[in-house]
């Protein structure tokens, strides 16, 4: 498998930190792993592919290690659901021997899509944490917002808004280069 985990790549310091939760240091961990899925939407560009990178990290008690990562390869695979977010998904799940990924957290640099915030509540991922919202496909507060309906049968944290900026950029220069 292409994608291979990477933790020496992925590993910044304060990852290996066991914040509490509302402490300022769990903004500092998020904004760790979310340069690490940064780093992941980069290698997509370069590849050509739409730039979004995502993480799945697991939490085991208070200790964080990444179990799936991912980048966009939907025009390299011809597969059309080949977002980062199912490539970390499929990873993290082969990874831990389950589907129910309860303990884990997932971090995205573009706030997901119908079909990925489907994915993470049938996940049951914890918590969503994303970088820039999307205007045209967002999943999780802009447009629809699948991963805490009350109607279905299990709701996710969420966390909108980290490194908002350097996830669009990335976006915007790629979109650019293109024309
Ligand atoms: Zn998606």
């Amino acid at each position: 498998m292409e994608n291979k985990i990477d933790n020496a790549a992925l590993s910044p310091s304060a990852m290996r930190q066991t914040p509490e939760r509302g402490d300022s240091s769990v903004a500092e961990m998020d904004q760790a792993f979310m340069r690490a899925a940064l780093a992941l939407a980069a290698s997509a560009a370069e590849r050509g592919e739409i730039p979004v990178g995502a993480l799945i990290v697991q939490e085991i008690n208070g200790q964080r290690h990444i179990v799936g990562s991912g980048g966009n390869q939907r025009r390299i695979d011809s597969d059309p659901t080949a977002h980062a977010e199912i490539i970390a998904l499929r990873q993290a799940g082969g990874a831990l021997k389950r589907w129910q990924l309860t303990d884990c957290d997932l971090y995205v640099t573009l706030e997901p899509c119908p079909m990925c915030a489907g994915a993470l509540v049938n996940a049951r991922i914890r918590r969503v944490i994303f970088g820039c919202r999307d205007p045209k496909a967002g999943a999780v507060t802009t447009l629809f917002r699948i991963t805490d309906d009350p109607r279905l049968n299990h709701r996710l944290e969420i966390t909108p808004d980290v490194l908002a900026e350097q996830c669009a950029d990335l976006l915007k220069t790629f979109f650019k280069s293109r024309r």
